[in-house]
């Protein structure tokens, strides 16, 4: 554990300076559990110095929301495409192999969600929408089948996206929906994987999420509203893409998401003033090689390191495996809630870029708990394995243009 030392705890807590507030009594009760769960770590460190990363108990559950799910996702009736993407990508982290037989029903649902005028939607026979059609082009690309790739009607995903566009560039979520920095996210990260991104699509596109950034740094949903870590990630990696980073604060962008480590607790809040949650291990801590790609090319490239990413990879790493792994498998928010794939797949995808900083094609690799940790890298600006997006992109860029 990197500052996470019985001495230190209790220096890290947050000083409500004798002013409690409803905030500061739920930050008190979050850092009293982690604290707890880290000196049970710390009491036992000796017996077992190597904290482990329940591999195993998380493939066994993701296998089996694969085949089945529970009536507790009922709920995401409208979002089962992005099971299938959460699912899949954490168990591509975890090198763990689908089945032929997975591949193809996993496909053939997918096709299903597919809606004839174009997009997916969240179900069969619902209404397309960039969501899940995010999450179903990510899924296939990880499935990585000829079969996957062609299944996406590539014309008509072309006119989904333009029919999300408004005149000034920003992206509504669906026909009659509403405008979100997401839809423009997951209209860019579409139209680059498919090789369907033309100039007329994004025209004003980036201008407009540029708009979006606060006088914090972060970016929120649309302009105006407060800094959030994961419309934070969706606009900077969108911009990105669109090679467009320059039209931002980017010193602004890296004070605000450096702040929202947590001091005692290791990982990331969303907004300033909130509480820690695992999935933003990846909405923050997924921002930081995206940023120092960007650094790096600037005239502030020398202040870099070439080792690190600019957050604490070690402490982030404790937050996840000491406070977010259950014993049955899966993981969660904070300690104390219940287990979702959304949860795993941010958590693990958080997990493995803490672990892994590349830089051009140097890997260093800073593991928490042994190498028999170690997930796959990930693509920064989709979040499917690098392998995964390089094959998609090259299976893509062979068909034409459209
Ligand atoms: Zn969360």
């Amino acid at each position: 554990m990197a500052y996470h030392s019985v001495k230190t705890i209790d220096d890290l807590r947050f000083k409500d300076d004798g002013l409690s507030t409803v905030t500061s009594e739920e930050q008190e009760k979050v850092e009293k559990a982690v604290a707890k769960n880290y000196s049970v770590y710390l009491r036992v460190a000796h017996l077992d110095p190597e904290v482990p990363l329940l591999r195993q108990k998380h493939v066994h559950y993701l296998k089996r929301g694969l085949h089945h799910l529970s009536e507790a996702y009922e709920c995401l009736d409208a979002s089962r495409p992005w099971l299938c993407y959460w699912i899949l990508h954490s168990l591509e982290l975890l090198h763990e192999t689908i089945t032929p037989e997975e591949n193809f029903h996993t496909s053939d649902f997918l096709r299903r969600c597919q809606d004839p005028s174009g997009g997916f939607a969240g179900g069969p026979r619902q209404l397309p929408h960039l969501a899940p059609t995010y999450a179903a082009i990510c899924a296939l690309c990880i499935l990585g089948t000829k079969e996957a790739y062609d299944l996406i009607d590539r014309p008509k995903l072309k006119s989904f996206l333009l029919s999300c566009r408004t005149p000034e560039g920003a992206f509504i979520m669906h026909r009659d929906g509403e405008v979100d920095i997401r839809g423009a996210y997951c209209a860019v990260v579409a139209a680059h994987l498919t090789n369907v991104m033309t100039p007329d699509l994004f025209e004003g596109t980036a201008e407009w999420i540029a708009k979006c950034q606060t006088y914090e740094g972060g970016f929120s949903g649309e302009p105006g509203l407060e800094a959030h870590g994961g419309y934070t990630f969706c606009g900077y990696a969108a911009l990105v893409l669109l090679g467009k980073h320059e039209l931002i604060d980017n010193k602004k962008l890296l004070q605000w998401v450096t702040s929202r480590q947590m001091r005692l607790e290791g990982g990331f809040q969303g907004r300033t003033n909130k509480l820690v949650d695992g999935c933003y291990s990846f909405w923050q801590g997924g921002i930081f090689p995206l940023i120092h790609t960007v650094i790096s090319g600037s005239e502030n490239a020398s202040s870099l390191s070439d080792e690190n990413w600019m957050f604490d990879q070690v402490a982030l790493q404790d937050y996840l495996l000491i406070n977010c792994q259950l014993h049955q498998g899966g993981l969660v928010d904070k300690p104390g809630k219940s287990r979702d794939f959304y949860h795993t797949c941010y958590c693990l995808s958080g997990l493995s870029v803490a672990q892994h900083f590349v830089k051009s094609h140097h890997v260093n690799l800073n593991v928490v708990g042994g190498q028999e940790n170690v997930l796959a890298p990930l693509h920064p600006v989709f979040n499917i394995g690098v392998q995964c997006a390089i094959r998609a992109v090259d299976y893509f860029r062979k068909q034409p243009l459209i």
